[in-house]
C-alpha cells in the first residue's frame, strides 16, 4: 500500500476510480457499525511543561479497534467520516471517553487539579448547529469541569466561514471551555485573523521542527512563531518533539509545553498510567 498526499489521504496502486469509490462507501458503513458497535478508543499522548519537569495534561487520540484489522489510526478513516457527516458522532464519542477518563484519573492517578485534556474538534463539527447543545450536553453528563477540556481545531479548516468560528468560539468560551489552533502555521492564512478568536492556545505544527536545531532559519522560524504566540498572551505548545536538541530549543524559546514521540507515542489508557506514575518517580 502507498501513502500518499496529505496526512488522511490513502490510495492502493492500480486502483481504479471506481475501486476506490467502492472502498469509501464500503468504509463509511463500516464506520456507522463501529459506532453502533462502540469500536472507537481513546488514546492519550503526554503534554509536558517545556522544563519537562511536570506532565500537564494529554491529547486525546481516536482510534478505531476494528474488528479484523486491529487498531487503527485516524488516517485510514478521518477523511471518509469528515465526507459523510459522522465525524460529528466520533469526536462526540470521544470527548464523553476522554472526559470521563480524565474524571476517573482524578481519583487514582493524577494529584493536580489542572490536569488538561485536549480533545480534537472537526471544523465542519464546531460550524454544525447542534455542536453547543451537543458538547454541552456530553459535559453535564460526564459531570466535568469544563475549564479542564481544551478542544483543538485545525488552522486551515477554522478560517473558512470564518465569521461562524468566531460565533461558536466564543460561546464556548463563555461554557467556559478552551480552545486551541492545532497545526499552528500551516494554514496559509492572514495572520490578522488571530486577533478576533478568543483562543487560548496556540500549537505549533511539528514541521517547524524538522530541521531544528541544526538549520538556523529553521530555528528562527520556531522561536518568531513561539514569540508570536506568546505576544498575543497565549499558551504555546509545541508539538512533535521528537529528540533532547528539540527539546532544548523549546525551552531556550520560552515555549510553555511540549509533545512528541522524544516522550512518549499515543498510549491507551492504561499504558498512559503506567507512563504517568513512572514518570513521576524518574
Ligand atoms: P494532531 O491533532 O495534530 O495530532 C498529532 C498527531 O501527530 C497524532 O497523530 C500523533 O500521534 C502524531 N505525533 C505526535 N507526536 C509526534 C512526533 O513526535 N512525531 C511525529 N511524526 N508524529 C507525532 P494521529 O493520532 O495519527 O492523529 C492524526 C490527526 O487526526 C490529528 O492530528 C488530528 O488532526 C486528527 N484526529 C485525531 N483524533 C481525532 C478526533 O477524535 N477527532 C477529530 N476530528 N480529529 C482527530
Ligand atoms: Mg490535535
Ligand atoms: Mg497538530
Ligand atoms: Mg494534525
Amino acid at each position: 500500500r502507498a501513502k500518499a498526499d496529505g496526512r488522511n489521504r490513502f490510495h492502493y496502486f492500480n486502483e481504479t476510480l471506481q475501486d476506490i469509490a467502492e472502498r469509501r462507501i464500503s468504509i463509511a458503513a463500516e464506520l456507522r457499525k463501529a459506532i453502533m458497535y462502540d469500536e472507537f478508543v481513546v488514546y492519550y499522548q503526554p503534554q509536558l511543561s517545556a522544563d519537562s519537569n511536570t506532565i500537564v495534561g494529554a491529547e486525546a487520540l481516536v482510534r478505531w479497534q476494528h474488528p479484523e484489522r486491529g487498531i487503527l489510526g485516524p488516517q485510514e478513516f478521518l477523511d471518509i467520516a469528515e465526507e459523510t457527516g459522522l465525524i460529528e458522532e466520533i469526536d462526540q464519542i470521544v470527548l464523553a471517553k476522554a472526559s470521563s477518563q480524565r474524571n476517573a484519573w482524578q481519583k487514582t492517578l493524577i494529584k493536580s487539579t489542572d490536569f488538561k485534556i485536549a480533545i480534537n474538534i472537526s471544523a465542519r463539527h464546531l460550524k454544525s448547529d447542534t455542536f453547543l447543545d451537543s458538547v454541552q450536553k456530553v459535559l453535564a453528563e460526564v459531570n466535568i469541569d469544563p475549564s479542564l477540556i481544551e478542544l483543538e481545531i485545525v488552522e486551515s479548516e477554522l478560517v473558512q466561514d470564518f465569521a461562524k468560528a468566531v460565533n461558536v468560539i466564543s460561546r464556548l468560551k463563555a461554557m467556559g471551555v478552551d480552545l486551541a489552533i492545532d497545526d499552528f502555521g500551516t494554514g496559509y492564512s492572514s495572520l490578522s485573523y488571530l486577533k478576533h478568536l478568543n483562543v487560548q492556545t496556540l500549537k505549533v505544527d511539528r514541521s517547524f521542527l524538522s530541521d531544528v536545531p541544526h538549520d538556523k532559519a529553521s530555528c528562527r522560524l520556531l522561536k518568531g512563531l513561539i514569540n508570536l504566540g506568546k505576544s498575543m498572551e497565549l499558551k504555546v505548545v509545541v508539538e512533535g518533539v521528537e529528540d533532547a536538541q528539540q527539546l532544548r530549543k523549546c525551552h531556550e524559546y520560552f515555549g510553555d509545553i511540549v509533545q512528541g514521540y522524544f516522550f512518549s507515542v499515543p498510549l491507551n489508557a492504561e499504558d498512559f498510567a503506567a507512563y504517568y506514575n513512572q514518570y513521576k518517580s524518574s
